[in-house]
């Protein structure tokens, strides 16, 4: 389902034993007992991988491009201040939300101002979903507008079918 290359190894490794491929969709998209139950699933498979061995990664960093929280979006995120790139539960213990949409998280006052001018259309407009893991990213990017894509042309290809009147 997801081509090779695109989703990181213990990402995809999870999407061939799990039955679903999660993608953050806002807060209102799964329920918390949902979240909760996808997100112990989906990090259980990401566990047996890291068991496996066959990935020298450190665990951190496999977790980081894996786990996924009660909302689907990355378990350990990344301060979103420009450049920076600490990694929670690697850099920094906790990445601090903004207290105003309580998705975007910084690790410092410094990095959240300094974010402000590009953040400030997104935290009002409440559009916002959860911080992606990079494989989300990427399959969200690639895969599901080539999906739409071919249900665009199942649709044409169906309505040129159409018997003429
Ligand atoms: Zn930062
Ligand atoms: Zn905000």
């Amino acid at each position: 389902m997801v081509p090779s290359g695109l989703a990181d190894p213990a990402f995809a490794y999870a999407i061939s034993k799990a039955d679903f491929c999660p993608i953050p969709r806002g807060r209102s998209f799964v329920s918390k007992e949902e979240g909760t139950e996808l997100s112990d699933v989906w990090n259980g498979f990401v566990d047996e991988y890291i068991a496996q061995g066959s990935d020298e990664r450190p665990r951190v960093e496999i977790e980081r491009a894996a786990k996924i929280n009660t909302h689907c979006g990355a378990l350990f995120r990344v301060c979103e201040g420009p450049s920076c790139g600490k990694l929670e539960g690697r850099d920094v213990e906790r990445l601090s939300l903004c207290s105003k949409c309580k998705i975007a998280v910084y690790c410092s006052r410094t990095c959240q101002a300094a974010s402000w001018k590009e953040h400030k259309e997104q935290c009002s407009s409440g559009s916002r979903v959860e911080q992606m893991l990079p494989s989300q990213a990427a399959i969200q990017e690639h895969v599901f507008p080539a999906l739409w894509k071919d249900a665009l042309n199942l649709t044409h290809h169906v309505l040129s079918k159409a018997p003429e009147k």
